[in-house]
């Protein structure tokens, strides 16, 4: 078994027992493995071993990446879980499956032009900036039910759930619980929380899938 099938195997079987700990089923949490900075060389050995959801945060790099892999592994999903600018979404909705990254107005109606286009649209989750910083993109949780039901109902938006990137220096259950709430209240069933550092807490409030990147693929030494 290569190294990084190794701490792929250790990530599944952590993500099993927080799951069991919380009384959930493993099955109901996905993960979604972040292989930003990574080569599409490093990561293959995770597509051997069995992993199909994989996770990119810029649609550029992603580009140059994934349509070799997804020849090869049909079934592989792809995840863009980083910011999407409106003059990438052509080419994010053709290549991605799930967007978690829905965080203004302006995106949505993007979206909604480029699927009445082309009759295609990714699984989409709204970002919520549950820390309320000025720095980070997402939704204010006190508009985030309304933005998801807008996202829904006005531009017909396959909207499934919520996503959150906590502060770094705040306790991280703090946030997931509010987007726990939020998800509950606006009636979506995913809930996109929880990294490399915290993804069993996140588990515990009720991620449905967690994204996590450097504790499968080791720490990365360019800037993501
Ligand atoms: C990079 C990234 C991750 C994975 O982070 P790790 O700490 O390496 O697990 C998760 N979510 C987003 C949005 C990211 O950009």
């Amino acid at each position: 078994m290569t190294e990084v099938a190794a701490r792929l195997a250790e990530v599944q079987g952590r993500i099993r027992s927080a799951a069991t700990a919380a009384g959930r089923d493993a099955g109901a949490v996905r993960l979604v493995a972040v292989s930003k900075t990574f080569s599409a060389e490093e990561i293959r050995p995770v597509l051997a071993a069995g992993q199909r959801v994989l996770g990119e945060n810029r649609v550029q790099e992603a580009k140059g990446k994934f349509p070799g892999l997804k020849a090869d592994y049909p079934d592989l999903e792809l995840h863009l879980v980083g910011p999407l600018q409106t003059n990438k979404v052509r080419e994010a909705v053709a290549l991605f499956d799930v967007l978690h990254s829905l965080d203004r107005e302006r995106l949505a109606e993007a979206l909604a032009a480029e699927r009445q286009r082309t009759g295609r649209c990714p699984r989409l989750l709204v970002q919520v900036n549950t820390g309320e910083e000025a720095q980070k993109a997402g939704i204010a949780p006190g508009e985030a039910v309304a933005f998801a039901a807008r996202c829904r109902e006005v531009h017909g938006l396959p909207v499934v759930g919520l996503m959150c990137i906590p502060p770094v220096e705040e306790e991280a259950a703090v946030h997931f619980a509010l987007l726990a709430g939020l998800g509950r209240a606006a009636g979506l069933p995913e809930l996109s929380m929880g990294m490399s550092g915290d993804f069993e807490t996140a588990i515990a409030f009720g991620a449905t899938l967690v994204r996590v990147g450097s504790a499968i693929f080791g720490s990365r030494t360019v800037a993501a």
